[in-house]
């Protein structure tokens, strides 16, 4: 596929293009950075209207009952949790993942402490989005117990980092940064072996890449709706407990929406049965209830067929960008090997922030993440093979004529 015409009969053969009318782009824009801000379902538009004026508006106080509001975190948690191999009333969509890392966290060790009460090493990566980091060492402060993060800095030194002195690992099931993917059932069955429980954060795959929860026989897992799920700006997050897990221990955030029975008004915490004792209080329905849209069309789509296409379009970026920007300082940062790889693509080159300002002057938005890394989110559902040649080609023309180095692209802004 080294021409725009070829790219263009791809699309036309592309069994997910239909998908795209379901998404509101602005024109002139390559939307490839779907991975930090999915794009917004145009259903979004008349379901915010509708909890607006119908729901809230007319129903009041009335939609917690009639409209189910009460009821959404379990039903919209329901529709998630096909995507990434969950069961029924197997995941809550509340809060924040930073949230959901915390109580996940709380959880793994409180069952730690009773089944290996000696161990104090919560392990993860040094490269894992800092928000997993922060959230561990605030639990490690927090308890005063002894506890301490080993962090490795290759996934191939995973398995020496595991021993029996680790409660838990934690990781990012996609790396933002590299887009780099662990084997979700290999690195499970490892720490398992050692009896480590193990939290994966989906914020990169959840929609993105088939993830199977229920087969790799994972422990806990979190991520969020906003990026592949298209669930709109700051749209809650979700978590997901194995069963085996889930009655043991509840979660130290106990808040009145996960006791059994709220409207008891009881001065006791009793948890409720099941998944939802990991919500805590009353939730952000109207940002909730946009999830719906990007879920619905997430499940309309064949999640083989989405795999496929992402890795199909990113290895046409990175053969592109092989072939038309050769001679400029780009390195590629993400794997080739798609047993490895998630859906965006990174490259880095000494001037990435200014080269990316250029090119979101353009119209192809990707985004920039320290150090000097380029990253490029490929979304199935809304991009084709001939936006990534045309994405590519304007890469071309900036690194080429050294547009990207004009004072306004090196200007910062707080939100990169
Ligand atoms: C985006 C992302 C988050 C974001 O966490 P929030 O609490 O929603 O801000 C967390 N973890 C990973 C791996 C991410 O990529």
């Amino acid at each position: 596929m080294q021409t725009r015409e070829s790219c263009l009969q791809a699309d036309g053969q592309d069994p997910l293009a239909r998908l795209k009318s379901h998404f509101a782009l602005p024109p002139g824009v390559i939307y490839l950075d779907g991975n930090s801000l999915g794009a917004m379902p145009r259903s979004a538009h008349a379901r915010s209207a509708r909890v607006i004026e119908q729901e809230w508006g007319v129903g009041l106080i009335r939609s917690w009952n009639s409209a189910d509001w009460f009821e959404l975190p379990s039903r919209l948690g329901n529709k998630l949790g096909r995507l990434i191999g969950a069961g029924d009333d197997e995941v809550v969509v509340t809060d924040t993942t930073s949230l959901n890392i915390f109580k996940s966290l709380a959880a793994a060790l409180r069952i730690q402490r009773q089944a290996h009460p000696a161990r104090r090493v919560i392990v993860s990566e040094r490269d894992n989005f800092p928000t997993d980091l922060y959230m561990i060492q605030g639990m490690i402060d927090l308890l005063q117990q002894g506890y301490t993060l080993r962090l490795i800095d290759a996934p191939d030194g995973l398995e020496q980092a595991i021993d029996e002195d680790v409660a838990v690992l934690l990781l990012s099931h996609v790396n933002y940064r590299t887009g780099y993917m662990h084997d979700m059932a290999v690195t499970t069955a490892m720490a398992h072996r050692c009896d480590v429980l193990t939290i994966w954060d989906l914020a990169h795959s959840a929609g993105a890449v088939p993830v199977d929860l229920a087969r790799a026989q994972a422990d806990f897992a979190v991520g969020c709706t906003y990026k592949y799920l298209n669930g709109g700006p700051g749209a809650p997050a979700f978590i997901w407990v194995a069963a085996r897990h889930r009655d043991r221990f509840w979660q130290p955030l106990s808040g009145w929406w996960g006791h059994s029975h709220p409207f008891d008004m009881a001065a006791d915490y009793q948890p409720a049965d099941g998944i939802r004792r990991y919500l805590c209080g009353t939730q952000p329905v109207v940002s909730m209830a946009l999830v719906e849209c990007g879920l619905d069309i997430a499940l309309e789509a064949d999640m083989s067929q989405v795999r496929e296409k992402s890795l199909a379009l990113t290895d046409l970026f990175i053969s592109l960008v092989q072939a038309r920007c050769h001679g400029h300082p780009l390195i590629l940062i993400t794997p080739r090997d798609h047993a490895i790889r998630g859906s965006h693509v990174s490259l880095r080159h000494p001037q990435g922030f200014a080269v990316m300002q250029a090119l979101i002057a353009r119209g192809v938005i990707g985004d920039y993440r320290e150090p000097g890394v380029l990253r490029f989110g490929v979304t199935p559902l809304y991009l084709g093979y001939a936006d990534i040649w045309d994405a590519v080609e304007i890469l071309k023309d900036i690194l080429d004529t050294g547009s990207w180095d004009r004072p306004a692209f090196h200007r910062r802004a707080r939100v990169t």
